[in-house]
């Protein structure tokens, strides 16, 4: 088979990435290569909405079922590319199949990353990454696992968490660094979650090393390495992801985490782009830092540069960064990058459980975490977007809009 596009992988990007081709009038024929049996859905709520039972999977679906044979994009799904041949641009799939193409786009994300520990592939032991592994989970607690251990202290263990306790579940999280979500937010924000979680009897541990995973055939707890076994019927592993490029890798593509891209998404392989959490690119919003940025926003925005660039609307990627969280009643709403920062100011009181963090860097705003502060982060994220560097006492006193903070 031949398309003038192939995409391969049916999530965020991939599905963007051919709604934007038709919607910027593109008329050649398109398909989308999908590892998963799933028509394109929403990935967040598998740790928010859907895990709670307060949506159900058809109200996750990207767009409904028909609008794809609508559009003319043909979904060839449960089936993964497996290698790629760039010379004579031909993909051979899992199934055997070939296709060619004109142009490709690679939008694959990642694999959640496995525990190297004994014990890690024991019934029982879960990701939190499609709905199989989500539909899997909420089966074992529907048959009447109660007792969860959560590997991971980011925002997926987090918000699983927070889900879990809702399902009476005895949850215990373990974290290995010295605080939770560190690889993303200041101390401040990782101080008030850690409250948070314990104040809605989450026994939240940092600092721990996971040594094993214990049981016969199913697991039935956590051991640490100072000899503790935490008891668990079962398991989540939140601890990040690891780009799926091997096929493209194996063609040649450039890349140490992920693949880089250039400017325009593009790839070191003629006519190949990679978006999405498996694409490494120059970041405008933190320094020209080359890094991957794992949010539907950069999904979707990276995939509308793609389709505006196959088009022959060519511009480089530098949309802005946003990213959401949902735990208990606390909506987190973050703009920007606090990569680097080396200040932050609060505006707001945290016991209020409605309060902002700023982070700055060299004097200059680079990214705001506003929890429960709706008003800050819309306002707020223009200040960010103009690389401000705002009167560090107006931009502390909550009471200030932070409009006000906009140069005239
Ligand atoms: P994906 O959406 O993961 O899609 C990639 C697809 O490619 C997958 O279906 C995969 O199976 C398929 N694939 C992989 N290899 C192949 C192959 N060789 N052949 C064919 N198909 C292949 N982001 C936010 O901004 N806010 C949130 O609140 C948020 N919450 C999240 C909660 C969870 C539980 C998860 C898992 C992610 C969350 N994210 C959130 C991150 C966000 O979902 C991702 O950044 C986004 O899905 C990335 O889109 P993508 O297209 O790069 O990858």
């Amino acid at each position: 088979m031949y398309y003038d596009v192939v995409i391969v992988g049916a999530g965020h990007s991939g599905a963007q990435c051919a709604i934007a081709l038709r919607q910027n009038g593109f008329m050649g024929s398109i398909a989308i290569i999908g590892r998963e049996s799933e028509p394109p859905y929403e990935r967040p709520p598998l740790s928010k909405e859907y895990f709670a039972r307060e949506k159900t999977f058809d109200r996750l679906y990207i767009r409904p079922l028909a609008f794809w044979s609508e559009k003319d994009i043909a979904l060839h799904l449960g089936v993964a590319v497996v290698e790629l041949d760039p010379a004579t641009k031909t993909l051979t799939l899992s199934n055997g199949e070939t296709a060619q193409y004109r142009h490709l786009v690679w939008a694959t994300g990642g694999d959640p990353r496995k525990l190297s520990c004994p014990g890690a592939g024991l019934a029982g032991v879960h990701a939190v990454r499609t709905r199989e592994d989500c539909d899997q989970l909420m089966g074992e607690i529907d048959g009447g696992v109660r007792d969860v251990a959560v590997i991971g202290g980011g925002y997926i263990g987090l918000e699983a968490a927070a889900v879990l306790t809702k399902l009476d579940c005895k949850v215990t999280l373990l974290e290995a660094l010295p605080r939770v979500l560190a690889r993303v937010a200041g101390p401040e924000l990782s101080a008030f979650y850690e409250a948070e979680h314990r104040a809605h009897g989450v026994d939240l541990r940092t600092g721990v090393v996971v040594e094993a995973l214990v049981g016969e055939g199913r697991v039935t707890g956590v051991k640490l390495a100072d000899g503790i076994i935490i008891s668990a019927d079962a398991v989540i592993v939140g601890i990040g992801i690891v780009p799926a490029v091997a096929p493209l890798v194996a063609a040649g593509a450039t890349g140490a985490n992920g693949v880089t891209v250039d400017d325009h998404c593009g790839t070191s392989l003629p006519d190949v782009y990679a978006i999405g959490d498996c694409a490494a690119f120059a970041c405008a919003y933190a320094d020209g830092a080359v890094m991957r940025v794992e949010s539907v926003q950069n999904a979707n925005d990276q995939a509308n540069c793609v389709a505006k660039g196959i088009c022959g609307d060519l511009q480089p990627y530098k949309a802005f960064p946003w990213f959401w969280s949902n735990q208990y009643d606390l909506k987190l709403q973050t703009a920007g990058l606090s990569l680097g920062y080396d200040a932050t100011v609060t505006r707001g009181d945290p016991s209020a459980r409605s309060f902002t963090i700023a982070y700055l860097k060299h004097g200059r705003l680079i990214a705001l975490d506003c929890v429960n502060m709706v008003r800050d982060y819309v306002q707020g994220r223009k200040l960010v977007e103009a690389g401000v560097s705002p009167d560090l006492a107006k931009l502390a006193d909550a009471g200030v809009p932070l409009k006000d903070l906009l140069p005239v």
